[in-house]
């Protein structure tokens, strides 16, 4: 691989995300062939010390406490933006007017007008893009999808999703990006997780019946003075599927005790499967073809059959971790830019699931089922 090319990468925001990609893209490159090396260039946020320790910890080559300095270095390839959500639409049109690849954090924008301008932006000056919607690169994900598309489970009736945490629980938790009225409300935040797995696993959602509530009106600023507000802290939804199944999703940030409740269950003439996040190195399949009397949900463990599990590990029950997920992410992704298949979840999916949370949101405003 010596004349393979790297890509050198600019990375926006060093929180909980910059950390999750930047040992991400560590990992991506011991583990897996891609058809790029690469090279963690230089890193921004917004204070010296920020940039600066995430520079040092995970070996950046330079850092900067203003992220236009990196659409301005010719050298970098790919913007990565882990910064808060409503900063992502002017981050990311900025990159791509400067000919760089987009990696861009969930959601793609708060609204899903920007995120189509973000879309048709990427499109016309040909860059490729990944929203980051880790959970789906999960190998028992693809696991469940696998079983479903084969028909293990027969004709799928129902499903259940759920993404339940409990960060927001107390009301003393600031005020912040993800409960100011241009950047959050839980069913962007963590629904946004949850439709795109319901779509990745029974395929287009065609009707939405919504309720979305706020239940804790008003939060401290850091200064301590009180903020209104007004978006929402529990979003369900029920919801029709193309395929004719029905069923309905849950996101929830004041769900106490819960701390990555990233859950399914899907209902099928044949079988059914469930599935947690606090636990996601199994799936769970139930067969009603085994003999009365001996049918239960079997437990299935990941291990090396389950694609790409073994480029982390040979040995089955071991277990990959959330920061794995990532690094598969960042390899789909890099694979992409290499021509090597299309965008795994690019700007066009991220706006498909950002059209999703606006129209639960509508309708239940509008206390209706909308039909997408
Ligand atoms: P965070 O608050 O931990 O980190 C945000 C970072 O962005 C901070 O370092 C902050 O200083 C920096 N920042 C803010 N303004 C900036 C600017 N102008 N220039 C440069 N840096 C700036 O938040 P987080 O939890 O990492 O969330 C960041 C994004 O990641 C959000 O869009 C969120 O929805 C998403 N997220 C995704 C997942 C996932 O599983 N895919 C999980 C958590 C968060």
């Amino acid at each position: 691989m010596a004349d393979r090319k790297t890509l050198k990468i600019g990375l926006i925001g060093t929180g909980f995300m910059g950390q999750a990609h930047a040992l991400g893209y560590a990992t991506a490159e011991k583990v897996f062939d891609m058809p790029y090396g690469l090279s963690l260039h230089r890193v921004a946020d917004v204070t010296e010390e920020a940039a600066a320790r995430a520079a040092h910890r995970y070996g950046f080559a330079g850092w900067t406490t203003d992220w236009r300095d990196l659409l301005a270095d010719p050298e970098i390839d790919v913007i990565d933006i882990t910064a808060p959500n409503a900063l992502h639409k002017e981050m990311a049109l900025a990159a791509i007017a400067a000919g760089k690849h987009v990696y861009c954090e969930k959601p793609l924008a708060p609204l899903s007008a920007d995120a189509r301008e973000m879309a048709q932006a990427a499109k016309a000056a040909s860059v490729v893009t990944q929203v980051g919607f880790n959970y789906l690169c999960n190998p028992m994900m693809t696991l469940a999808k696998q079983m479903i598309e084969a028909g293990e489970l027969g004709e799928i009736r129902s499903y259940r999703g759920i993404h339940a945490e409990d960060y927001m629980t107390d009301a003393s938790a600031p005020h912040s990006f993800r409960t100011d009225p241009v950047g959050g409300g839980v069913l962007a935040d963590l629904g946004s997780h949850a439709l795109a797995t319901a779509e990745y696993l029974l395929g287009p959602i065609t009707g939405v019946m919504g309720d979305c509530v706020t239940a804790i009106n008003s939060r401290p600023r850091r200064d301590g003075s009180p903020a209104p507000v007004e978006i929402d802290d529990v979003s369900r939804a029920f919801l029709r599927f193309d395929n004719g199944a029905s069923g309905s999703i849950e996101a929830n940030w004041i769900a106490t005790g819960r701390k990555m409740q990233h859950d399914f269950e899907v209902h099928g003439s044949k079988g059914a499967l469930i599935f947690s996040q606090e636990r996601f190195n199994e799936l769970h399949f139930y067969s009603t073809e085994e003999a009365p009397g001996r049918r239960g949900f079997r437990k299935i463990e990941a291990g090396p059959e389950h694609d790409p599990y073994g480029m982390f590990c040979v040995a089955p029950g071991h277990q990959l971790g959330f920061n794995d997920l990532k690094a598969i992410e960042i390899a789909g992704y890099v694979g992409a830019i290499g021509g090597q298949h299309p965008e795994p979840f690019g700007f066009d999916a991220g706006t498909r699931i950002q059209m999703l949370v606006e129209t639960i949101l509508a309708s239940s405003a509008a206390a209706a089922w909308k039909t997408i």
